[in-house]
């Protein structure tokens, strides 16, 4: 298990990360979701003992990254952003030279850059030199380098980006294959990456978890808000302060209308079914309906409501 406590990086002045907490449990895939510049690398980084944490500690299984950094490695498996590998390095060259800087002893050495190249489905490539690769097959490189040792963990930042469609399947497919056998921590801001792949989500905006829980608790339970649009006909002051005194309605914004006395409205409903009460509002005010309907907020929706600041 992987406990984040009261995480905090202060980098000179800004402060990256800001009180960050969080548990990954044995066997999970974990969705971290966030725009860029939210703090997921910085966690990540802090997670594999690449950083040292301002404030705050990550344990894996009860060992603390700072003080058994060493130990901790021989758990964890990484594959940073970047996905640094030795251009000019043949693909088992490269495997074998990240075995042995890995300590494997030298009689299963290749026992485990065969079993990479089986999972990872390298085959083809292994006598290629790396810069001669496609990215897909670079990203499939770096995995088995982030797994040659065979950690019971995997952190992966942003693993699919730059990929084109068919290699971020390909991606995908893997990543669900060794989720299957491992616990996964993958970051990612693009949304479909997180439902395919990943059993429970964390979403994090300038440094502070927004949100978490499965992809159904973010959108459907407890967290997951209706929206009402409805199209009144009358004065806006006052269908604005009449909606929004209804005790259902947690916030109101208005949306481009058609112009003249017609206007239109989203609300935020946090009980009950929005459209009966905009209905009856509307009734009893002698107020034209034009139009209504409801939406109930998909991951996406949740996403952009957590993570931009528009009004
Ligand atoms: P993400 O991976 O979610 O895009 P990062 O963890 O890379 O976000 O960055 C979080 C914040 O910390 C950003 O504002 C970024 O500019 C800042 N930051 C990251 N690394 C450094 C660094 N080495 N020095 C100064 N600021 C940094
Ligand atoms: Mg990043």
């Amino acid at each position: 298990m992987i406990q984040v406590q009261n995480l905090t990086k202060t980098y000179s002045e800004s402060k990256a990360l800001d009180n960050v907490n969080f548990e990954v449990q044995d066997g999970e895939v974990l969705g971290f979701l966030g725009p860029n510049g939210a703090g997921k690398s910085t966690t990540m980084k802090i997670i594999t003992g690449f950083i040292a944490p301002t404030k705050g500690t990550v344990k894996v299984d009860d060992l603390d990254v700072v003080d058994k950094s060493f130990e901790i490695r021989q758990k964890i498996g990484y594959l940073p952003e970047s996905n640094p590998l030795y251009s000019d390095m043949k693909v088992h060259e490269y495997l074998s030279f990240v075995a042995s800087a890995r300590q494997i002893p030298k009689d299963q050495r290749q026992k485990s850059i065969k079993r990479m190249v089986d999972v990872c489905g390298l085959s083809d490539v292994i006598g290629k030199n790396i810069d001669a690769l496609s990215k897909g097959y670079r990203q499939r490189t770096g995995l088995a380098q982030a797994m040659i040792h065979d950690p019971d963990i995997l952190v992966m930042d942003e693993p699919t980006s730059g990929l084109d469609p068919n290699q971020i399947v390909e991606i995908r497919d893997l990543i669900k294959k060794i989720g299957e056998k491992k616990t996964i921590i993958l970051s990612t801001h693009i949304l479909p990456e997180v439902t395919a792949t990943c059993s429970r989500v964390v979403i994090i905006n300038q440094g502070k978890i927004v949100a978490q829980g499965t992809a159904d608790e973010l959108t459907a339970g407890a967290s997951g808000k209706q929206v009402v649009y409805c199209k009144v006909k009358g004065d806006r002051g006052i269908i604005r302060q009449t909606l929004s005194e209804y005790h259902p309605v947690s916030s109101i914004k208005e949306y481009a209308g058609e112009g003249g006395d017609m206007h239109a409205f989203a609300l935020e409903i946090s009980e009950g079914d929005g459209r009966e009460l905009v209905y009856k509002a509307a009734v009893s005010n002698n107020w034209t309906l034009l139009e209504l309907y409801h939406k109930t907020e998909n991951l996406e929706d949740v996403f952009r409501r957590l993570t931009t600041s528009e009004e």
